[in-house]
């Protein structure tokens, strides 16, 4: 297996859609599990409450463990909270309990409340030696538009959006454009979408085949060649706290999941690395 090529900057990924059900957590883990099985060091940030991608990553998330909670909320360091995968040796993950559910209220009062995951994800990387660093961080987030999805568009440079291949597929999303133009208005600079990825297509449908037409007339170059197909192995992986990955290696939705990383990674050969903040001036 040849390697993923190393993305040109660490790439921090938030991956979100307002709408539940339409694959995020799925995609999360599937995409990290995948970059992680070939050759690039991944840290997935789980932000939904549900601490779903927690699960599909075999990783603990009952009250009491440290979590995504502790570091918003709390004053724990990245470091403090994140644990090691079974999926593979480059992936870790930051937990989420079922306590990140008070995080909206309790972050209202708190200073700089959107900046609370962007500065524990610099203070960690900063923390970490150069061989060490992860190549992506992937956020999922939960499925609203909140202040976690709002520290989230803070922390990244980026935005995946997830698309269902679903009746009412792009209704929404305006929204979520919305609110990360605001953002970049006025909150964080350097976020944009850089990549849609159409989940959940079920073949046997003109539907889909029309909201995918549909969605690549809209985004265009956005859009990833590879589309994740209907599979029920995707769906019973996380009952075996596993990715579809490691669940059934030749199954379409592994296969195409891969793929999808692979095409990730593909665009993030060119990114050139941030140059960092100039001092305020005098
Ligand atoms: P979200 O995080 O956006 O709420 P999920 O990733 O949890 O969405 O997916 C919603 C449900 O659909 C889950 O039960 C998941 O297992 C299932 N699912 C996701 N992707 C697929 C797929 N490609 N094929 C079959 N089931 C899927
Ligand atoms: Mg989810």
């Amino acid at each position: 297996q040849e390697p993923f090529p190393a993305p040109g900057r660490i790439r921090v990924i938030s991956v979100a859609n307002q709408k539940g059900g339409v694959g995020k957590t799925t995609s999360t883990v599937n995409l990290g599990v995948a970059l992680s099985l070939y050759g690039l060091r991944t840290l997935v940030i789980d932000l939904d409450p549900q601490g779903n991608a927690s699960t599909a990553l075999g990783v603990p998330h009952n009250v009491g463990t440290p979590s995504i909670y502790d570091a918003l909320v709390g004053d724990s360091s990245l470091s403090e909270v994140v644990h090691p995968t079974t999926a593979s040796p480059l992936l870790s993950c930051v937990p989420a309990t079922i306590d990140l559910a008070g995080a909206e209220i309790e972050l209202v009062s708190v200073v700089a409340r959107e900046y609370r995951l962007r500065r524990s994800i610099e203070a960690y990387l900063h923390s970490l030696p150069a061989d060490q660093q992860p190549h992506y961080v992937l956020i999922d987030c939960p499925p609203s538009l909140g202040l976690l999805t709002l520290n989230a568009l803070v922390a990244g440079d980026e935005v995946l959006i997830p698309i269902q291949c679903e009746y009412y597929a792009l209704e929404g999303l305006g929204q979520l454009l919305n609110n990360i133009d605001l953002v970049r208005q006025h909150l964080n600079p350097g976020i944009a979408v850089r990549t849609i990825l159409l989940t959940m297509y079920d073949g046997r449908t003109k539907l889909a085949d029309q909201v995918a037409e549909e969605v690549r007339n809209h985004f265009g170059d956005l859009v990833l060649d590879a589309v994740i197909p209907r599979n029920v192995r995707v769906s019973e992986a996380p009952g075996y706290g596993q990715s579809v990955i490691t669940y059934d290696p030749g199954s379409r939705g592994s296969t195409s999941y891969v793929e999808a990383a692979r095409e990730v990674a593909q665009r993030g050969v060119h990114l050139t690395p941030v140059a960092p903040p100039a001092p305020p001036a005098r």
